[in-house]
């Protein structure tokens, strides 16, 4: 058997990683049904997060966080996506390097240690019921008066939404300007905050345990000194610059899941019966597999060679693009394959296969489209 070590695997992040596999496997897996129904986890559940420390892990200790690097937010992502489960905490992550990156002192040490705790959830509001891909379209306005910021608009499909009590919204300080100049960053503490409103968690057709909702902002005062950054103008490169995170973290839950598929469809197949002999008999579950487990190896390495390069602070954003675009294609195409050789049972909601095929497909929509993805690509060529 081949066998392949990430190289930036060491004791440390081993003996990390067991302990939250310990943790998602006793106190995860047996509420998901609960959350699945109820579409979100309990409060009481970031918070449980937050002292297991599955949140921030990649944050200065100063600032509450587990002083790691992007490789411990990789061993969380990993994690969840070996135990099927979906957890906001990605997003808590993105949030958080928002903050970290664009936020004074005073704005760090105010957010993020409860961030940590998971007493203070991150959301992040960038689409808008008229503008997802084209974010210079954003419509949703943060208009200055006196000491503040008025916003007015709405934000839709945002993760974590229900739970926020922190949201980085995306709006127009300039409309004057055309384009992406005139956007900036601004965050929301939404606790007793008038004005503001909360949607219904929104029906989706896989990762139901992930509350994804509506924001209205309706003539809502947040402090100009809630601005992100030194001045306004900001926000469009602020996001381009914090999407690479996004996109390799992405990439590395695609990769996490293509392996957890591939290791449940060869036992499967090692144990099915068809014809009087097992799946893996026949050439063709071989083959399948056999194309499978090849492209599982070239994801790997490839998303083992953009997080290095990440902690390296050498990510490019081109990259980035290409490992998000390329690894949830692929998650998708292996999770189908894998399906296939499930055959009826892999359509049975109870087979955890089935669960990876309705989660998986909405990777290659967010965090950039995979045909945007393909344009940024593209034109750096
Ligand atoms: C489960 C879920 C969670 C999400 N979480 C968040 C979140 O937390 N925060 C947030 O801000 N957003 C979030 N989103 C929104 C997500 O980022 C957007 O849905 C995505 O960016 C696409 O935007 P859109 O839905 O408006 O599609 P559109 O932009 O309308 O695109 C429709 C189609 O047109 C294609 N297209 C558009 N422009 C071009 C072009 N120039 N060239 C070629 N093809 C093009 C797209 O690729 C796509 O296939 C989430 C979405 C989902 C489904």
């Amino acid at each position: 058997m081949p066998t392949y070590e990430s190289p930036w695997m060491n004791e440390e992040l081993r003996m990390y990683r067991k302990a939250l596999r310990e943790f998602i496997q006793e106190e995860f897996v047996p509420r998901l049904a609960k959350w699945r129904e109820q579409h979100r986890p309990d409060a009481s559940d970031w918070k449980q997060a937050g002292q297991t420390g599955l949140l921030l892990p990649d944050v200065p200790e100063e600032y509450g966080g587990g002083g790691g690097t992007f490789a411990h937010q990789a061993v969380v992502t990993e994690e969840l996506a070996q135990a099927g489960v979906n957890f906001g905490c990605g997003v808590q992550g993105i949030v958080s390097h928002y903050i970290l990156n664009y936020g004074s002192e005073e704005q760090k040490k105010k957010w993020l240690p409860a961030m940590a705790q998971g007493e203070l959830v991150g959301a992040i509001a960038m689409t808008e019921p008229s503008a997802g891909s084209d974010l210079q379209a954003i419509q949703t306005a943060a208009r200055r008066d006196g000491n503040d910021y008025v916003l007015s608009g709405s934000k839709t499909f945002i993760t974590n939404g229900w739970h926020a009590g922190l949201v980085c919204v995306a709006a127009k300080t300039n409309p004057k300007v055309a384009g992406f100049r005139g956007i900036s960053m601004i965050v929301a503490e939404t606790k007793d905050l008038k004005g503001y409103r909360v949607g219904n968690s929104l029906e989706k057709v896989g990762m139901h345990e992930i509350d994804t909702c509506e924001l209205f902002f309706d003539d809502v005062r947040v402090p100009a000194a809630n601005l992100l950054g030194k001045a306004e103008g900001a926000g469009f490169s602020q996001m381009m610059e914090q999407l690479r995170y996004e996109r390799l973290m992405i990439s590395v839950g695609a990769i996490a899941t293509i392996e957890r598929a591939l290791a449940i469809t060869i036992a499967y197949a090692k144990e099915r019966k068809a014809f009087g002999q097992t799946l893996m008999e026949f050439q063709n579950a071989r083959f399948k597999l056999a194309q499978c487990k090849t492209e599982a190896q070239i994801g790997r390495v490839f998303v083992d060679n953009c997080l290095q390069q990440f902690i390296a602070g050498k990510l490019d954003p081109v990259t980035a693009a290409m490992a998000k675009y390329w690894l949830t294609e692929c998650q998708c195409r292996v999770v189908d394959e894998c399906v296939q050789l499930h055959g009826g049972y892999g359509y049975m909601s109870e087979y955890p296969i089935a669960q990876m095929w309705v989660d998986s497909r909405v990777q290659r929509i967010y965090a950039g489209t995979n045909e945007i993805l393909e344009e940024l690509i593209g034109w750096s060529l």
